[in-house]
């Protein structure tokens, strides 16, 4: 399969450019071969969403753009089995978390679909003011412009559609440049969005590699709005380029999940297995850290480590998979490198820590230090450390102890403590009685510290997403 960028509604198949395959991270056989973009084709793609928003998107009644996505949902549905397909093979992402991640894409652009019917203004009480009898003033929420939507490949359908389908909603046109790892679903999904009824250049599709292509688009002058969801390094390189522009940064985290002594085993092992390995730990809000009260450690370690190694390994495209490659051998090795700095330095390797190729087994560590990188940085693989703690200020300190604070997980019974504990953790969210890594698409979801700027979930994006007008009318004084 070839695939190439598409701008203004049409597949670039012009001059020759330079290709890049998309290898299946789990038996390496070619999944595609991508066109890579030009700066110059990634110029053309803005300077064409410029125009289009001017002289389509911004003028599109809410009604047509809630019907697009309405029916981009419908199309999805009937073509669920492909889209999730398509994702395993090129992420490597067992079978049934694919099939899960469309089912919430879908959701996705249902939410969006009502959304773009909601977008409300406020009528001012302008009499409040000394000397603003007689004027009526109102607001208008309106749409930026052109939309830079960057996204990672960890989840590259609903990631994508958590950028896309709220700027659809609100009337903006969207740059896409999805991960250059997993373009397959992304070209799937910009199809599927045109035969949805999206006039072309509404949503321009730049593939090509994040390192030559990035600059450009973020210091654009017609991009008036970046929204990234990625890695920190290139989240802090977003946010020196984009200028002036409004951003939107979802990054890393390290999420901790914190089990007090009130909680029964048996309750949480299995959520906490798949929140530590689901897609072998590369999701930004899994559960690398769980910080268990020493009353419950050994038996819940003893617990954690036979339901861990009891994971179905094997081949993603397998529906009784529950486990599968990393992203490529690079990642594992670098995981892997991770395991054995924190070993030599006196952590216990409880399980797994085996690589080859691009299968690392799943991993829980032991007598870990915060100054490990395994604790320290965001593990982005199957590593999962579990450390016990006393007391719930020593529990809420080490978990605070992080450069992070995206989401985090509190199990306990004791209501009052949970809410005492959540108020006190620096996270932009904060889940009791369930693990870090659940997330629906329709909360308020970003992280605080270097977790990112802004939120997503649908609702929130679509309002980061417009620019909210002022306009006011003296009735004082009639022309
Ligand atoms: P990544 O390496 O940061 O890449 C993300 C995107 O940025 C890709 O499309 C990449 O393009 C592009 N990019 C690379 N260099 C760029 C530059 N200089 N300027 C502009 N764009 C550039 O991240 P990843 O490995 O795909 O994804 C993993 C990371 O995403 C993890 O850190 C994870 O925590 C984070 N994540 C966060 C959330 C959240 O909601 N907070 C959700 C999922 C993932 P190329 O692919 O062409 O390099």
């Amino acid at each position: 399969m070839k695939i190439a960028s598409i701008i203004n509604g049409k597949e670039f198949k012009g001059k020759q450019r330079e290709t890049l395959a998309v290898n299946n991270p789990y038996n390496q056989e070619k999944v595609a071969e991508i066109s890579l973009a030009s700066i110059e084709d990634l110029n053309e793609a803005i300077d064409n969403c410029f125009s289009v928003f001017h002289d389509t998107m911004k003028k599109m009644p809410a009604y047509q753009r809630s019907d697009i996505l309405r029916n981009t949902a419908n199309l999805m549905e009937d073509r669920k089995q492909s889209f999730a397909e398509t994702i395993t093979k090129e992420a490597g992402k067992p079978l049934k978390y694919s099939l899960g991640e469309v089912d919430r894409a879908i959701q996705v652009l249902r939410f969006a679909s009502e959304e773009a019917k909601h977008i409300n203004s406020e009528v001012i009480p302008m009499d409040a003011a000394i000397g603003g009898e007689n004027r009526l003033g109102l607001t208008k929420k309106v749409p930026l412009g052109v939309v830079a939507a960057i996204t990672p490949f960890n989840f590259p359908l609903n990631l994508s559609l958590h950028k896309i389908a709220p700027a659809i909603a609100a009337g903006n046109t969207i740059v896409f440049k999805p991960a250059e790892k997993t373009p397959v679903s992304a070209y799937m999904l910009v199809k599927l969005l045109h035969e949805a009824g999206l006039p072309p250049g509404a949503l321009n599709l730049v593939l090509g590699l994040g390192e030559e292509l990035g600059d450009t688009l973020v210091q654009h002058e017609k991009v008036q709005k970046v929204t990234f969801t990625g890695s920190l390094p290139v989240g802090r390189k977003i946010r020196e380029n984009a200028g002036f522009k409004k951003i939107t940064l979802e990054l890393g985290s390290n999420s901790p999940n914190i089990l007090f002594d009130d909680v029964k085993v048996g309750d949480v092992v299995a959520d906490l297995v798949k929140g530590g390995f689901a897609f072998s730990g590369q999701v930004c809000i899994s559960a690398q850290r769980i910080y268990v009260h020493q009353s419950l450690y050994d038996s819940f370690l003893e617990e954690y480590v036979k339901a861990t190694e009891a994971l179905v390994i094997g081949d993603p495209m397998d529906e009784q998979t529950e486990f599968g490659p990393m992203i490529n051998e690079e990642a594992a090795e670098r995981a892997k490198q991770w395991i054995d700095d924190a070993a030599a330095k006196g952590a216990k390797i409880q399980t797994g820590g085996k690589q080859q190729g691009t299968m690392l087994t799943p991993t829980i560590m032991t007598n870990v230090k915060n100054d490990m990188k395994v604790i320290a940085e965001e593990v982005f693989a199957p590593i999962v450390s579990v450390i016990p703690f006393e007391t719930e200020e020593e529990v809420i300190k080490l978990s605070n102890d992080s450069i992070y604070g995206l989401q985090a997980g509190v199990f306990t019974n004791d209501l009052t403590r949970a809410f005492r504990v959540a108020n006190q953790l620096e996270m932009g969210g904060v889940w009791i009685n369930e693990i870090s890594t659940y997330r629906q698409d329709n909360h308020p979801y970003g992280g605080v510290k270097q977790s990112g700027i802004g939120k997503e979930g649908v609702k929130y994006a679509v309002e980061d997403m417009t620019d909210l007008k002022f306009i006011g009318l003296n009735l004082n004084k009639p022309r």
